[in-house]
Parts: C-alpha cells; sequence; structure tokens
C-alpha cells in the first residue's frame, strides 16, 4: 500500500527554495524542475572545475563555498543528460548574493581586506575614515553570488545565499 506524500516534508528534505540552508548549483536554483529531473547520477560534481559542488542531502547537488568558486563555466550544466538545470543562455545562474556579518575583522577593528582583493567584480567596497579600519558592505546589483570572497574570509564573515 502506497503511503501519501506529505510535500512540504518532502520539500523540506529535499531543500527545496525557502525550506533552508540548502544551495544549489548554478541554473537549478530557480528551475523548478530540478529536483524531479536530477537523478543524482554526479556527473555535475565531476564536471565543476573549482570543486564547489558536492552531493548533499537526498544525494541531490548542492554548492559548497568553503571549497571554491563558482566560475559559471557551465561545465555541470553542460554534463547533466537528464536536463534537470535551466538554459545558461536564456537565464540568470541564480539568485544568490554575498552578505557580511558582525564577526567581519574589520568591524572589530582589525585590518583586513581579503574579500574585496577576491571580487573580480569589485562588488564589495570599503569604508573610508581615518580614525577606522575599513569596513566592507556588499554591492548587491554588482554582486554575481560566485562566492570567491568565502573561502579568503579568516573570520567566516561572508554567507552567499539567496
Ligand atoms: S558553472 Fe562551472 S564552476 Fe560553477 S558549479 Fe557549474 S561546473 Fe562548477
Ligand atoms: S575577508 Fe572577512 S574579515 Fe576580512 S574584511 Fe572581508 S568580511 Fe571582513
Ligand atoms: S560573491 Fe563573488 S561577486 Fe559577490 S562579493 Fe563575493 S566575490 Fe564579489
Amino acid at each position: 500500500m502506497s503511503m501519501p506524500v506529505d510535500q512540504s516534508r518532502r520539500a523540506l528534505l529535499l531543500g527545496r527554495p525557502g525550506s533552508g540552508g540548502v544551495l544549489r548549483p548554478p541554473w537549478a536554483e530557480r528551475e523548478p524542475h530540478f529536483l524531479d529531473r536530477c537523478t543524482q547520477c554526479g556527473d555535475c560534481l565531476s564536471a565543476c572545475e573549482t570543486g564547489t559542488l558536492i552531493k548533499g542531502g537526498g544525494g541531490y547537488p548542492e554548492v559548497d563555498f568553503s571549497r571554491g568558486e563558482c566560475t559559471f563555466c557551465t561545465a555541470c550544466v553542460q554534463a547533466c543528460d537528464a536536463g534537470a538545470f535551466s538554459d545558461p543562455e536564456q537565464d540568470a545562474p541564480w539568485s544568490y548574493v554575498a552578505t557580511i556579518s558582525q564577526a567581519c575583522l574589520g568591524m572589530t577593528g582589525i585590518y583586513c581586506r581579503s574579500c574585496g582583493e577576491s571580487c573580480e567584480v569589485g562588488a564589495i567596497r570599503f569604508s573610508f575614515n581615518q580614525y577606522r579600519v575599513p569596513e566592507p558592505t556588499v554591492e548587491v546589483d554588482a554582486c554575481t553570488g560566485c562566492g570567491a570572497c568565502v573561502e579568503g574570509c579568516p573570520a567566516q564573515a561572508v554567507k552567499v545565499g539567496p
């Protein structure tokens, strides 16, 4: 006898958007059919040049920015025979942006510009005040959510997410 499916519980287990914490690969976060189509084969993980994709809950791919950034190379999309991703030529990769917490060294009076030096698009700006060390802020319109700023932060103050 088949049991009725509790959709909200299934969503929680599989990490549907809004269920908290799970970061899907680029061109997957906004693809509504990603979890239905993904066969958990792991081909996207093997294709990822930076190793930022990991096998997450239920065997589905997730992004772990502590391992590396996303270069938006689209190798993961091209490796997927199941057609689980959306079209990189039509769609934005995701809605992710970086945020910086109060754990940032600059906010505790210690000089650090590591995240800004990692950001190729210059989305992290630092305050100027001759009496204080610089403090970073993220320009969300410029941030691509690539995650390059995450790994180098000595205070684990940078998070990237929706
Ligand atoms: S776009 Fe490239 S770097 Fe980004 S997750 Fe896919 S394979 Fe990895
Ligand atoms: S790398 Fe981390 S500690 Fe350093 S300025 Fe950026 S957020 Fe702050
Ligand atoms: S996620 Fe990428 S684009 Fe955004 S602030 Fe960090 S390094 Fe810059």
